[in-house]
């Protein structure tokens, strides 16, 4: 091949992701992986039977229809009414997904020209970065500072331009716990309007909010014509694998975004779309359950992770710890996660993969507390050694 770079301009330098390379050391050190965001328990076992139920009966085995099959997206427009008094059309204003990392992917290149600015807030979840990269876009990020990261509402003002075309929010934030208050859904949706802007909000920790509550920016004035909401079954209910996604909005926005989802995946998932209807619908006591047990094993991990000796902000939702090394007279997150397995056998993630502005992340390390208690220990003995 000649001397032209195989891998398009839009993407060089996404080549691996942090994920690949740190669960890969795991496993050569037998480490403790802390780093990779997926629980080590399986969800409700009534929900896997749906499942295993749904194949054996020849329920979703062949493609299931486009939009999701209706039994899942009336659930999913139940689930929104349930809890937080939103209501979507199931044909018209919901869509499913193949998780929400196709949800993003097609709301990203079905409502962005090239050129279009999309403000997100870094750290990024790192598919955002490569699908506003392929929509041929240009990310500009609005940094959340330690030591509160929240998001400085008059820079984000500032950093919107005649070329602003999309507000990409995430709450729960991933990686930083960060919840948006009500204040803040506010003064961000007051900009929306304003400057006439999109909004795409990542809601896949919903249900995993320890202080405060879940408030969907949709439900502010003048934001449901403009707001596309996304979310998933993988974290509410811990089957990650199964890669169940959907989107809620406006029927025009909804239609946008089928017309790219149909060229990625067409269709997905057909036996579980049935599982997780089952799973929207469990009663509250699941949810109220779910959380307190991710609320235990975060303080568990916040409290070990102090008492080794890292700077802890306690996450108000998500299931990820950022943690400060610079108290540990450490410096950088990279180098640090490297060396940590052979250290000490726990492996977590360099939070500096995810900003732009790698300066603002540099000293920063993300650990996962979705893990069961014992792991969790045992990790948090091990981190005390450094
Ligand atoms: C895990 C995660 C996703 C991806 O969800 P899937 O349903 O597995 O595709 C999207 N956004 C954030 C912030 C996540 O943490």
């Amino acid at each position: 091949m000649g001397a032209r770079p195989l891998l398009n301009r839009r993407l060089a330098g996404m080549g691996t992701t942090i994920f690949a390379e740190m669960s890969a050391l795991a496993t050569a050190t037998g480490s403790i992986n802390l780093g990779q965001g997926f629980p080590d328990t399986d969800g409700p076992r009534e929900i896997a039977e749906a499942a295993a139920r749904a194949v054996l009966e020849g329920r979703g085995n062949q493609y299931p229809p486009g939009p999701g099959i209706p039994e899942l997206r009336t659930a999913v427009a139940e689930h929104q009414q349930r809890f937080y008094g939103l209501s979507y059309h199931p044909d018209t204003e919901v869509l499913v997904t193949a998780g929400a990392t196709e949800a993003i992917a097609a709301a990203l290149l079905a409502l962005l020209e090239p050129g279009d600015e999309v403000i997100a807030f870094e750290p990024f979840y790192d598919s955002y970065a490569a699908c506003i990269a392929m929509a041929g876009a240009t990310r500009v990020p609005l940094t959340l500072r330690q030591p509160a990261f929240r998001p400085d509402l008059d820079e984000l003002r500032s950093l919107i331009t005649p070329r602003t075309r999309l507000l990409l929010i995430n709450t729960p934030h991933n990686p930083t716990g960060t919840v948006l208050h009500p204040d803040e859904l506010a003064a961000i949706a007051a900009l929306a309007v304003e400057h006439d802007l999109l909004v795409i909000t990542d809601e896949v920790y919903e249900h995993l909010v320890f202080t405060g509550g879940h408030h969907p920016i949709a439900a502010l004035p003048g934001m449901r014509e403009r707001t596309v909401a996304i979310s998933s079954a993988g974290k509410t209910f811990s089957f990650t694998g199964w890669k169940v996604g959907w989107v809620t909005a406006a029927p025009e926005l909804v239609a946008a975004v089928r017309t790219a989802k149909q060229y990625l995946t067409y269709v997905s998932a057909g036996p579980f779309q049935y599982a997780v209807a089952e799973a929207l619908r469990l009663p509250a006591s699941y949810f109220e359950q779910f959380r307190a047990d991710l609320r235990r094993k975060r303080d568990l991990l916040a409290t070990g992770l102090a008492d080794a000796g890292f700077g802890v902000h306690e996450p108000e939702g998500t299931y990820f710890i950022t943690t400060d090394i610079t108290p540990l007279g450490e410096k950088d997150g990279i180098e640090f996660c490297r060396a940590l397995p052979e250290r000490c056998g726990v492996v977590a993630i360099p939070n500096q993969v995810f900003y732009d502005n790698t300066e603002a992340g540099r000293s920063l390390v993300r650990f996962t507390f979705c893990k069961k208690d014992e792991v969790l220990l045992t990790a948090v003995e091990r981190l005390r050694r450094l």
